[in-house]
């Protein structure tokens, strides 16, 4: 399919032949027509599936087939996190560089004044984090009366980081004609009903199911002692990719992400940290030099990279494994975007291995094991395994020794370097994708 076959105008066409967007990605064929319809839709699509594009276009459709520049906001996009806010309004401005629709960017940690003189500019298009959305409607420097699309992106992380106060208020004050587009990776959270309460027989549409892993990512485990090995594994990791590519480095506490950089550092890696302390316009630069490739491994924490789409990130590093699937999915989808191939590796202690195979089990995949040359770990992984590839822990295995008996446990093997091996159990009744190790 083309994007000719989806009615888009002329001015968009031409700014998707310029982005080299040849044709729709999957979520962008399902939604564009929909919302086109004028329907109302709930879109559970996996990070990186275009589907930034796949709400802006529908909607500067719609703005320019009926102009009308006296109105007020026409359309709120509201998103979790300020980096996410600030990567939409830039493919915004390349989908719209050849019509005259505005848009404004109201996230917290920027002037409030600037972005009052933004409001005052009329802006078709407003690109939110809540909190601040609602202190400038309290303060009535803007108003959602004109509203006509309503799009809630990452709606569940909204709601898992406090947010949903703001959004039922904010969606109080919109206009009941409006048009809703809710995407989200899950739709299991308390507040959910009460978001989707508002919104007028909506059309699902779950494009990839949100537990799908990214194929184009190679996901890859390490088996680390502690910290001090995984910074050295780190370190190995990010030195051994080729000259042009990019890693991000996710740590799950701002000092491991200070610790990494400062190794990294040390090494001549050119590298620095983002965590949410770090002032707006300090991330927003350091965020520029990661995109120009002044710097080659960025190190954040998770609320600090959520929705980061950086061209040429060929590695992500967790240097802890996530607390949560999601996480690690949106972790990993930093690379391996718009098809291009990536490569994930999880660095994994003992304290850890329960979480990882909790994580595989949850998004029923597993990740190969790897090792590297000379940095091989000790530490070799549970002797034993229960069927959901977690550690047979001791005390129980005592208890119900007879329960346990005829269990069949596959202890994991760890690569020597350049090949890997894959963990062969399987939890009950699951089937295991099994990923392509990489061999180097
Ligand atoms: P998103 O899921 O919106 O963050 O998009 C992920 C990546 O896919 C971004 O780098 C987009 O620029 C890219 N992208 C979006 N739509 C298309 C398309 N139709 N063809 C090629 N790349 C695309």
């Amino acid at each position: 399919m083309s994007f000719d076959a989806l009615n888009l105008p002329a001015p968009l066409l031409r700014a998707l032949a310029d982005l080299g967007f040849e044709s729709p990605t999957p979520v962008q064929a399902e939604v564009i027509p929909a919302v086109a319809e004028g329907k109302d839709v709930v879109v559970s699509a996996k990070t990186g599936s275009g589907k930034t594009a796949a709400f802006l276009l529908p909607v500067l459709s719609a703005i320019l087939a009926r102009p009308d520049p006296n109105c007020g906001a026409r359309a709120l996009v509201l998103v979790p996190t300020r980096e996410l806010a600030l990567q939409i309004q830039s493919m915004f401005e390349q989908l719209a560089r050849f019509t005259p629709v505005k848009s404004a960017c109201v996230i917290g940690g920027e002037a409030f004044k600037h972005q009052v003189a933004s409001l005052r500019r009329n802006p078709e298009c407003l690109i939110a984090t809540p909190g601040r959305l609602v202190e400038h409607l309290e303060k009535n420097s803007t108003d959602l009366n004109d509203l006509e699309f309503l799009v809630l992106d990452e709606a569940d992380r909204m709601l898992d980081m406090g947010f949903a106060e703001e959004l039922y208020a904010i969606m109080q004050r919109c206009r009941s004609e409006k048009q809703s587009l809710l995407f989200s990776a899950t739709f299991n959270h308390r507040g959910f009903s009460r978001v989707r309460s508002g919104l007028r027989d909506p059309l699902h549409l779950e494009i990839d199911h949100f537990r799908q892993i990214n194929e184009s990512i190679e996901h890859l485990k390490m088996l680390a002692d502690d910290e001090t090995h995984k910074l050295a594994l780190t370190e190995a990791l990010v030195l051994g990719m080729e000259d042009e590519a990019k890693a991000f480095v996710f740590c799950n506490t701002r000092l491991q992400a200070q610790q990494v950089s400062n190794r990294l550092r040390a090494k001549g890696v050119r590298s620095e940290y983002l965590h949410g302390e770090i002032a707006q316009s300090d991330r927003k630069q350091v965020l520029a030099r990661f995109r120009d490739g002044k710097i080659r491994a960025l190190i954040a924490t998770d609320v600090a990279a959520r929705g980061m789409d950086v061209e040429g990130t060929d590695l992500v590093v967790n240097f802890n494994v996530p607390f949560k699937g999601e996480d690690y999915v949106h972790r990993t989808g930093r690379t391996g975007r718009a098809g291009v191939q990536g490569r994930a590796v999880t660095l994994v202690d003992a304290n850890e291995w329960n979480r990882a195979a909790g994580i595989e089990r949850y998004l029923n995949f597993r990740m190969g094991v790897q090792a590297l040359e000379g940095l091989e770990a000790q530490y070799k992984g549970p002797k034993k395994l229960k069927k959901s590839g977690k550690a047979a822990s001791k005390t129980k295995r005592k208890k119900h020794a007879s329960a346990a008996k005829g269990r069949k446990a596959t202890k994991p093997s760890v690569a020597r370097s350049g090949s890997s091996v894959e963990s062969k159990s399987k939890g009950k009744g699951q089937q295991y994708r099994p990923l392509k190790p990489r061999r180097d």
